[in-house]
């Protein structure tokens, strides 16, 4: 620690620094943050830096409001959009912690970190690489989304017909600024829709990463007079944006899901996994999918799943099973959407294959077939279930299923439920255009 505090200063030093933000997120995953000078260092990288988290959603009630920030000090990045040449700010990721020097129960951050220490017990590290896609809408003059889209370029379509291709190379160079590895880029199937995806890292790594990314993609959207949404599905009748998660666990080194011996060449310790997702996937919608728009994603025809099954060789299906195989052997989980806390995403999906493998569980076959093409009673024949179908049904199943309780805990669960229910209360009893539009001159 005292190492990386050196070089910190160093960095600082050369790139003259002055202002740090300390930052950590809500139960959400809403980032936050308190601004210091930077003479503080010493001082908030041994954790003395307090704040009131009576207004964070999903915090502390008043009567224990007092809370303390501890940067992750592997998180340091200067920010590279401050940088001028006698000035900069730089930032740290922070967990919540109580007065008495525990982790907050209710900081999700912590949360994940809790997940990673139970993994390892049982001898697994986690990696994650997770691909989050996302909308760029033109911005109004005070920086708020706009209906019109940046561009109007289809998959894959290069310049001069993506305008978001300018954007993406200044989010790369700022994402690579920060440390991050990036692996692709590319315009998605939506128009005004992109992906960037960035190198899998272990799972508290990559929930910072993800969390980091949203930030910076936002930021330099809005220097193009762009506004960047990860919301699940912006727009009806085109695709929605997904946050796939790809997951594998190590084990002595060793990617503990691969086995060249099977024929889809996975370990039956993958087999479990992939189980362990199935039994789960429904109890857990709540946190992979936590909007009442999510659910808005999850409709056939838009390359999102809706049924619960899984394939090695079908992209429509919920749980696919990438072509790389040795160390790059993985399980990639699609229903997730970038609206969702990372941190408790990823925590819950490692819980739930985690689960799988304790128990012994065996999946059922793989579906090869187009699912989408099969009609209600073939896939009741086949025991295809759906995934919920809104966020009602979601936190009802969170609440009786027990992988959620288990994995975020008592205090960030009950605040979980809480807000969600709040959530739909508000949706169900709004009166929305649909119905306007459908009922207001017909009756
Ligand atoms: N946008 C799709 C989704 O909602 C995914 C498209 C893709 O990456 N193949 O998940
Ligand atoms: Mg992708
Ligand atoms: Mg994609
Ligand atoms: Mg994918």
């Amino acid at each position: 620690t005292a190492e990386i505090l050196e070089q910190i200063k160093e960095t600082i030093a050369e790139k003259k620094v002055e202002l740090i933000h300390l930052q950590f997120v809500d139960m959400e995953g809403i980032l936050k943050n308190i601004t210091v000078t930077v003479e503080q260092l010493d001082d908030i990288a041994a954790g003395k830096q307090m704040f009131d988290g009576s207004s964070i959603t999903g915090f502390a009630p008043i009567d224990k409001s007092d809370l303390y920030l501890q940067p992750d000090l592997n998180t340091f990045a200067v920010i590279p959009w401050t940088i001028e040449e006698n000035y900069a700010e730089a930032r740290f990721l922070c967990s919540v912690m109580n007065p008495d020097g525990t982790l907050y129960e209710g900081d999700t951050r912590n949360v994940l970190q809790k997940t990673v220490a139970r993994a390892e017990e049982k001898g697994y590290s986690i990696c994650i690489g997770p691909e989050l896609e996302f909308f760029l809408f033109k911005a109004d003059e005070y920086g708020n989304p706009t209906a019109e889209l940046a561009d109007h370029a289809g998959y894959f379509e290069p310049s001069p017909k993506d305008l978001g291709e300018r954007v993406r190379l200044e989010i790369y160079r700022a994402l690579k600024a920060m440390g991050f590895t990036i692996e692709a880029s590319h315009h998605e199937v939506g128009i005004g829709q992109h992906e960037i995806n960035f190198k899998y890292a272990d799972a508290l790594t990559a929930a910072d990463l993800a969390t980091t990314f949203k930030w910076v993609v936002k930021t330099v959207a809005s220097q193009f007079g762009l506004y960047a949404t990860f919301m699940p599905k912006p727009i009806f009748g085109i695709c929605g944006s997904g946050m796939h998660v790809n997951m594998s666990f190590f084990k002595d080194g060793e990617n503990a899901f691969y086995d060249p011996a099977d024929g889809l060449q996975l370990s039956s310790t993958a087999y479990q996994f992939i189980a362990g997702l199935m039994e789960n996937v429904k109890n857990m919608a709540a946190v992979t999918n936590p909007l009442v728009n999510s659910y808005k994603r999850l409709v056939p025809g838009y390359e999102a799943p809706c049924y619960i099954a899984w394939s090695a060789s079908n992209r429509s299906t919920l749980i696919r099973i990438p072509a790389k195989k040795g160390m790059a052997t993985r399980v990639e989980l699609r229903c997730p959407d970038p609206s969702a806390n990372p941190y408790l995403t990823f925590a819950i999906i490692a819980e739930a294959g985690l689960n799988g493998i304790e128990k012994g569980l065996q999946p059922c076959d793989p579906i090869n077939e187009d699912i989408f093409h099969m009609t209600n009673e073939q896939r009741a024949e086949r025991g295809i279930e759906n995934l919920p179908e809104s966020l009602e049904q979601s936190v009802q199943l969170f609440e009786q299923g027990t992988i959620g309780q288990e994995t975020l805990g008592e205090h960030v669960f009950s605040e979980y439920v809480k807000v969600k229910k709040a959530e739909w209360e508000s949706y169900r009893t709004m009166v929305h255009s649909w119905e306007l539009g459908n009922y207001k001159n017909k009756f």
